[in-house]
């Protein structure tokens, strides 16, 4: 079979230039060469490092989070805890780790893993070492009929988006295209037919709409609606509407041309977040005020942990692995870091938003 740029080159003769919502989803997706569907393991060693890949904190602190918001729905049983994406499986496992003292918290767990990638869902089973766990390939296959606790992070930025670029005062869209050689190359198009947009952006200015992370918002909010529960999504983006060129490619830690290696880098956008709550207020749930990720670590109690972390540290004579928690703690929650960059959204359908996502706490 040939590589997936000859493929991708053949599919835009046929049918024209792609999107980049569809180059995303094939560069990353193909299950034979995309990003995702190769890759055995994420991590330090790979092209990006995320927060649970950072510190055991972080699963702990959702692990705090969907103890709490468990109790607020009234303890069901069985609850179904859904992760999206779960990559390494680190997230789950310090999650799992941290609930081992609510036995009847344990108990309740249904455990589902949304995962396409086979070497990553491979991965996870490994990392679970045993436990009982279910996969599916889309949220839409977990089963409905329970209540759910759903977390993702890092899964809406796999999702692309089309892209639009105003330009003397009209709207265009950027397309991926041939160039005279049968290279890939990024195009201007026109805009698809009902194609609307405020016409006073600036001269230049990108404006990115994802139907993808907005159906996922979507559907959270229609299943949440359905059978209660509450989600926690967490990403690099936006709080606020703004206008920007957010599309990147990864490969070992550096930003690359997104077209020169397809399927080899990692491609992500920031995730438009305002959107995504609103489709999922749409679906019928709530949403709690979008919150920077290090405010919502720190009402979790992250701090306290993390002088606990330290503490055994220093008293099992391992200052080294003290200094380590603390630079942990500072790269998951601190505005120059991951602090801000990251902002988590909460879907619910909870009498008062949960934990992490109100002022009163934060003086804890
Ligand atoms: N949550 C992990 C991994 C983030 S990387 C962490 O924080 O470390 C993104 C993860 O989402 C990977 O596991 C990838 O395979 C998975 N993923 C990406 N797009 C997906 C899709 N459309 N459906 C299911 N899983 C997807």
């Amino acid at each position: 079979m040939d590589g997936l740029a000859a493929r991708l080159a053949r599919l835009i003769q046929e049918t024209g230039p792609l999107t980049l919502a569809q180059y995303m989803t094939l560069c990353l997706h193909d299950p034979a060469e995309g990003y995702y569907a190769t890759r055995p393991a994420l991590g330090a060693g790979g092209d990006f490092i995320t927060a649970p890949e950072v510190s055991q904190m972080f699963g702990e602190m959702i692990g705090v989070w969907a103890v709490s918001v468990w109790e607020a729905m009234g303890r069901p049983a069985p609850v179904r805890l859904v992760e999206l994406g779960p990559g390494s499986g680190a997230l789950i496992n310090d999650l799992l780790r941290a609930v081992k003292g609510q036995p009847a918290f344990l108990a309740a767990i249904d455990l589902w893993l949304v995962e396409l990638s086979a070497p990553l869902r491979r991965a996870q089973a490994t990392q679970l070492d045993g436990g009982t766990v279910s996969f599916a390939e889309r949220l839409d296959q977990v089963p409905a009929g329970a209540p759910l606790i759903l977390i993702g992070n890092e899964f809406l930025d796999c999702f692309g988006v089309r892209q639009f670029v105003r330009r003397d005062g009209a709207w265009l869209e950027h397309r991926v295209g041939l160039d005279a050689d049968g290279g890939l190359c990024l195009g201007l198009a026109p805009p698809p037919s009902g194609f609307c947009a405020p016409d006073d952006a600036p001269e230049g200015g990108v404006l990115e709409i994802s139907e993808a992370q907005e159906a996922i918002g979507e559907g959270i909010g229609l299943r949440m609606a359905e059978a209660g529960g509450a989600a926690l999504l967490i990403d690099y983006g936006r709080d606020r509407f703004a206008y920007g060129d957010t599309f990147q490619a990864l490969s070992g830690h550096r930003k690359v041309d997104p077209l020169e290696a397809p399927g080899q880098a990692d491609l992500t956008v920031h995730v438009d977040f305002p959107s995504v709550a609103a489709a999922a207020r749409r679906g019928g749930a709530r949403t709690a005020p979008i919150t920077a990720q290090g405010t919502f670590l720190r009402r979790m109690g992250i701090e306290a942990r993390a002088r606990a972390l330290a503490d055994t540290a220093i008293r099992s004579g391992r200052p080294d692995l003290a200094d380590r928690i603390a630079r942990q703690l500072h790269r998951i929650t601190d505005p120059a870091e991951m602090g801000t960059l990251f902002q988590v959204l909460a879907i619910h359908t909870l009498a008062a938003d949960p934990p992490g996502f109100t002022d009163t706490e934060e003086a804890r």
